[in-house]
């Protein structure tokens, strides 16, 4: 019999289940869904069989992330691509903190679960999550190989001088405090992407990724290795996002907390959920606000002028640690989408070598694409991510090493 081809991918979290079944011969997805409000009376399946077009819903209470995988494995069933089904190589797993440990995809043993757990305390939001995905899976299929693909591990490669905070080494290595960086999948794949789009090897070529979505982080990418990114400790540090602040001098905290009586976790909501584009103006979608921009309103449009100084101020920084840029690329659902955000975040850069084609940035396209005119000393790209592939393409390739 011919080897399984096929990979589940999934994306745990805190109340929801994400995942993708596709087939490695041609990357082709077979199956996607979500589960949502995992927990809620109201939750929710969305599963979409892709072959035949046809998507189904199954809504009311869903217990947990047991039940979710249980209800996913039966919708794949009826489609006749069960967890049993012999085609299936592997499950891929979207761990968000891998730590330090964890520098490559890893095969899931109990020893790998318990690191993982033990990296809680910094990811306590997100390790548990992804943690109840992967013991569900095993416990599901204990004879299938879990692949474990970190959010971290691309960032691994980062020199201490850009890892490391200013702050006494004793106390930071006590409490694994230092900037681990997330996103890694996707920088790692647009930063592959983008070279092949300029025609090259990864190896040749330096490339600053902005991965603008929900969260947003920019990473400076050397010959294929990361060598500084702008999400820390945690994904609060770098730019300004959908709801959190990115950075900030820290004293704001202390003030917080001794001038305004705020309590630890309420600036930590304030800071993560209730800043950044929602907390300036009371929105986070782009398009929301480019609405607001142009109909003249001023709260949208500092909110805008503030994004995208910080972008711009990451770009200059970022190109001055990599000394030669290549390409800026831009990826997720603003960076791939939102024309305005990447002509304002380059404008004024003719000196560096940066520019957009206004015709080539307003076309819209689902592929990577230049937007830069033609001679540009440095390419412009739009590089549109797929973290999914990339957990199933780095899955599958350990699994079929392990086989060999
Ligand atoms: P995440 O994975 O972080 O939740 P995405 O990468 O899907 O986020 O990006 C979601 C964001 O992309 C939305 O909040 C919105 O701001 C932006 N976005 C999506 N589509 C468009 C569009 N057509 N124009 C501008 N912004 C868009």
């Amino acid at each position: 019999m011919s080897s399984p081809t096929r990979v589940l991918v999934l994306n745990s979290g805190s109340s929801s289940l994400k995942y993708q079944l596709l087939d490695m011969r041609d990357s082709s997805r077979l199956a996607v869904g979500l589960v949502e409000r995992i927990g809620e009376q109201t939750s929710r399946l969305k599963h979409t069989h892709v072959t035949d077009g046809d998507t189904r819903e199954q809504n009311g209470p869903i217990a947990d992330h047991e039940a979710a995988l249980k209800a996913v494995a039966g919708e794949l069933s009826r489609d006749g691509l069960g967890l049993d089904s012999p085609e299936l190589a592997a499950i891929g797993h979207r761990v968000v903190h891998g730590g330090m440990f964890f520098t490559e995809p890893t095969l899931v043993d109990d020893e790998v679960l318990t690191e993982i757990e033990r990296l809680i305390p910094v990811a306590p939001l997100h390790n548990p999550a992804n943690l109840t995905g992967l013991r569900t899976a095993r416990s599901l299929r204990p004879d299938l190989p879990q692949v474990a693909v970190f959010d971290t591990a691309f960032h691994t490669t980062m020199p201490e001088s850009a890892a490391r905070y200013a702050i006494d080494p004793r106390i930071a290595d006590r409490h694994r405090i230092r900037r681990y960086g997330f996103h890694g999948t996707s920088h790692a794949y647009v930063s592959r992407e983008t070279a092949r789009l300029l025609g090259k090897d990864p190896a040749e070529v330096n490339v600053i990724v902005l991965h603008l979505g929900n969260g947003a982080s920019a990473s400076a990418v050397e010959g294929g290795r990361c060598v500084d990114t702008s999400m820390g400790l945690t994904p609060l540090e770098g730019l300004v996002m959908g709801t959190r602040s990115g950075d900030l001098d820290p004293a704001v905290i202390f003030h917080l907390e001794r001038v305004g009586g705020m309590s630890t976790d309420e600036i930590d909501t304030l800071l993560n959920k209730r800043s950044g584009l929602f907390g300036l103006c009371g929105d986070n979608d782009m398009r929301e606000i480019r609405r607001r921009v142009d109909a003249g309103d001023e709260a949208a449009k500092l909110a805008f002028d503030i994004y995208i100084h910080r972008l711009k101020k990451y770009i200059g920084a970022y190109y001055a640690v990599l000394g030669r840029v290549d390409a800026v690329a831009f990826t997720a659902g603003v960076g791939e989408n939102a024309a305005p955000v990447r002509e304002a975040a380059v404008a004024g850069l003719e000196g560096l070598g940066l520019a957009v084609d206004a015709g080539l940035n307003a076309v819209r396209g689902d592929g990577p694409r230049l937007i830069s005119p033609e001679d540009a000393r440095v390419k412009v790209a739009v590089v549109p991510t797929d973290e999914e592939l990339e957990i199933a393409t780095q899955t599958y390739a350990l699994v079929e090493k392990n086989s060999h």
